[in-house]
Order: structure tokens, then C-alpha cells, then sequence
């Protein structure tokens, strides 16, 4: 099937591009420093907490991925090269892939400082291969840029997706095997070549869902055939459900947004009785907080903005709100914030009604909010004030980190981390390591 000549390669049958960067950070830093080409180079915390936010070729055939424990990462290679991230210089790195981008479809919307979907559309009017343009676009990365890249081009962003995963190399036995660097999935191979893969593959399926898929019986994409959406459903949730279905079936109808506009994602509840008790209050509000950060994660985002409202029985309201100078998408890390700025509202009686919402949005960069550190406590939501106390710790801890690592200007004005910030992020290991994480190659 691979960049098969029967095939049809226009881009009337191929819409919809991705593009990953290789092994972003490292990459930028052995493009910088000459010196290292060749090494296993990682880009990460070194401390006892740190994290492998990104890993050269070299370290990866010895073992080393992302989101890894850089005390493992060691182990498995004890000539590792960890360095601290740069992160001004990735972003100008990230500048300039987008300008290419841009110059290539007006239409792409990035994910994180290193991948994007581009829709392409727009070129079938003047005839263009889509598999050539792909390649030119490859080419272009590698020699402006100085960095490798995986393209996927297909239908939707399903396919371009598991496309440009497919497309980088692969790692066996201390052996970097290239990829093809741009995958084409046309439409008649796309549903047997999905029946090839595993379902960690898809997008939102990280090592919890992709165990809790397993007890089901499911390990590769089409076993989600053989399962009824509604039994599914009781164990993965009825969105997920509908979601995981319609990938097996090869639908994924989400457009390329080009302006993905700063908007804001907000939950509220009126509540069937009024609630004067503060650690009901609290636990309302934890949910509420929850429910956004989780809708946020879902579509790649992290936030700098948190915004609360209560009501009270005498229709008054009060709304409170904290912007952070580092972009968080924790639910834990928002909800000490959230009951720090209710337990700030003088009360007024019973609580009606209270919401909570998150804005000023930015793309996700997985990889940084790994790297920067782990909180490393266990996350239930029910949580005592003393570990409550100890993550609001964690937390400042953190942006103390930051300042220390990046300078102080890095926390504060936030101006030069208008896009893909350091996030702070608790508990990563419960989150979904979707495709992003795992194939930050
Ligand atoms: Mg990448």
C-alpha cells in the first residue's frame, strides 16, 4: 500500500495532512550544538523527579522514550546526555515550522510546537499530488529547519494521524529501522491497514484505557467491532464509546481548525438543594473542575485562566477569577486554586448555583509539561487538607523550579510563553499518553 503508484494519490482522496517533528527538543539541541550528533541525547529534568521529555534516535534504540523516569532512562543508558529544555528556542524553532506550513496550506492547525494538521484541500484545484507536495514539504523541514519529520496523509485526521506515526522510524534491538518519512493511507487500504494496528494507536487511548480495553479482549482496532458500543460504554464512558467506535469504522469527521479562538470552557450546577456545608461545597467544586480540565485535555489544551461563580439563595452572585503565569491542565493543580478563590467569597447564606470555567488557552506541548517535573502524589480526589496543602507546595515548588531553570522572567510577565508555556502539570501518569506522547519522536 505504502506510496503505492496504482493508488490514488491526489489530494482530493488524501485531504488532510500531519506532520511530526522528530524528536523535537533533542533534535533542536544537537542541531545547535554539533557536537552531540550521533549521542543519546535527552531533553528532560535530571533530578530525582525529572522526566524524559524528549529523546534523540540514539537514546531511543537503547531504551530511552518520553514521559520515561529519567533515573530509568539512565539505566538503560548510562552514557545518557540529559540537558534542560530551551524553551524560547523551541518555540522560535516552532515559529518558523509553521511558517513553512503556512506558506504551504493557509489552513493547519497546530497541536503542540511540533506537530500540526494541515488541510490541503484548497490544492486540489490546481491539480497537485498530494504525495509529492507531502515530500516537497519534507524536504523543506529537513534542509530550512534542520530537523526530520513523519508526514501522514489521509481521508481525515485519523488516518493522517496514524499515517505520520507510521511514517517515522522505528526501534529494535539497538537499531534505528527508517520510515518511509511520508505515509500515505488512501482510501481502499485504509480499513485493512487499520485492522493491523493496535488500539494504544488511537488518539485518547493511553496505558489505563488501553488496559482497561484489554480485560476487554480488545488489543487491536478491530476487536472494537466485535463489541457492542453499549457494553463498551459501560466501561469507557458513552463518549469515549462512540468515539472508539467510529475510529474502527475509520470515521472521524473533526475538521482542521485553523483559528482555534481563545474561548473558554465552563461547567455549572444549580443545585437540587442550596449547600451551606464548605466541604460539600469543596467537592462540588473539585467535580466542576474536573469535568473542565478534562474536556480541555481532550482537545489538546492547557490553560493560564481560572474562573469560579457562585450564587447564593438571595440570587446574588459573586465570580472570582486567577491567571497563572504557567499553563496548567491538572484538575488537582486547578481545583487548590478553585477552592482558594470560593473559600475567598464572604458567604451570603446557602450556595444555589456554582460553576467553574478555565480560559486563555494554549495548545498542549505534552512533551514540556512533562519534563518540567512530576508531583508524584497519589491522586485521588478526595484528598486531605495536609496533601492538599502539600501539592499547593508541590506547585509553587514547581514555578520555583521554573524560575530557576528558565530565568525569572519565565514566571511573571509570561510574555515570552504566549504559546506552548511549561505547563505545570501533576499525576501525569493518570492522564491519557494519547499519540501525542508516545510518538514524539
Ligand atoms: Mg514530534
Amino acid at each position: 500500500m505504502l506510496n503505492s503508484p496504482t493508488k490514488d494519490t491526489s489530494v482530493s482522496a488524501l485531504p488532510i495532512l500531519h506532520v511530526d517533528l522528530d524528536a523535537f527538543f533533542a533534535s533542536v539541541e544537537v542541531l545547535d550544538n554539533p557536537e552531540l550528533r550521533g549521542k543519546p541525547v535527552a531533553v528532560g529534568g535530571a533530578g530525582g523527579r525529572g522526566v524524559v521529555a524528549s529523546a534523540s534516535y540514539e537514546a531511543r534504540c537503547r531504551g530511552v522514550y518520553s514521559a520515561m523516569p529519567s533515573v530509568v532512562a539512565l539505566r538503560h543508558c548510562p552514557d545518557l546526555i540529559i540537558l534542560p529544555g530551551r524553551f524560547s528556542r523551541y518555540e522560535e524553532v516552532s515559529a518558523h515550522f509553521l511558517e513553512i506550513l503556512s506558506e504551504f496550506t493557509p489552513v493547519f492547525e497546530p497541536l503542540s510546537l511540533d506537530e500540526a494538521f494541515g488541510d490541503v484541500s484548497s490544492l486540489s484545484r490546481l491539480g497537485v499530488d498530494a504525495l509529492e507536495a507531502a515530500t516537497d514539504l519534507r524536504r523543506r523541514i529537513a534542509t530550512e529547519i534542520g530537523v526530520g519529520s513523519g508526514i501522514g496523509l489521509g481521508r481525515n485526521k485519523l488516518f493522517a494521524k496514524l499515517g505520520s506515526k507510521r511514517a517515522k522510524a522505528t526501534f529494535e534491538d539497538g537499531v534505528i529501522h527508517e520510515g518511509p518519512g511520508v505515509f500515505v493511507v488512501t482510501p481502499e487500504v485504509e480499513r485493512e491497514w487499520l485492522d493491523t494496528l493496535g488500539v494504544r494507536s488511537l488518539w485518547g487511548v493511553g496505558p489505563a484505557m488501553g488496559e482497561r480495553l484489554g480485560r476487554l479482549g480488545i488489543r487491536l482496532i478491530k476487536d472494537l467491532r466485535s463489541v457492542e458500543e453499549s457494553t463498551l460504554a459501560r466501561h469507557v464512558g458513552r463518549a469515549m464509546a462512540k468515539t472508539l467506535v467510529e475510529y474502527a469504522e475509520g470515521i472521524d469527521e473533526r475538521p482542521v481548525e485553523a483559528d482555534r479562538v481563545n474561548k473558554s470552557i465552563g461547567h455549572e450546577e444549580t443545585f437540587a438543594k442550596s449547600v451551606v456545608d464548605e466541604a460539600e461545597l469543596h467537592r462540588h467544586l473539585r467535580r466542576h473542575v474536573a469535568i473542565v480540565t478534562r474536556t480541555m485535555r481532550e482537545s489538546e489544551q492547557v490553560a493560564r485562566r481560572i474562573g469560579i461563580v457562585v450564587k447564593f439563595d438571595d440570587l446574588t452572585s459573586v465570580s472570582r477569577s486567577h491567571t497563572v503565569p504557567q499553563a496548567l491542565d491538572d484538575e488537582d493543580a486547578w481545583a487548590s486554586i478553585a477552592i482558594e478563590l470560593v473559600d475567598s467569597i464572604p458567604r451570603q447564606g446557602a450556595v444555589r448555583l456554582m460553576g467553574a470555567s478555565l480560559s486563555q488557552f494554549a495548545p498542549r506541548a505534552s512533551s514540556s509539561t512533562q519534563m518540567v517535573f512530576d508531583f508524584g502524589i497519589s491522586g485521588a480526589v478526595e484528598s486531605t487538607p495536609e496533601e492538599q496543602q502539600l501539592r499547593r507546595e508541590s506547585l509553587r515548588e514547581a514555578l520555583d523550579d521554573i524560575r530557576a531553570r528558565f530565568g525569572r522572567s519565565a514566571v511573571g510577565t509570561g510574555i515570552e510563553f504566549h504559546r506552548g508555556q511549561v505547563a505545570v502539570a501533576g499525576q501525569r501518569e493518570r492522564h491519557a499518553f494519547g499519540p501525542e506522547s508516545t510518538e514524539n519522536q
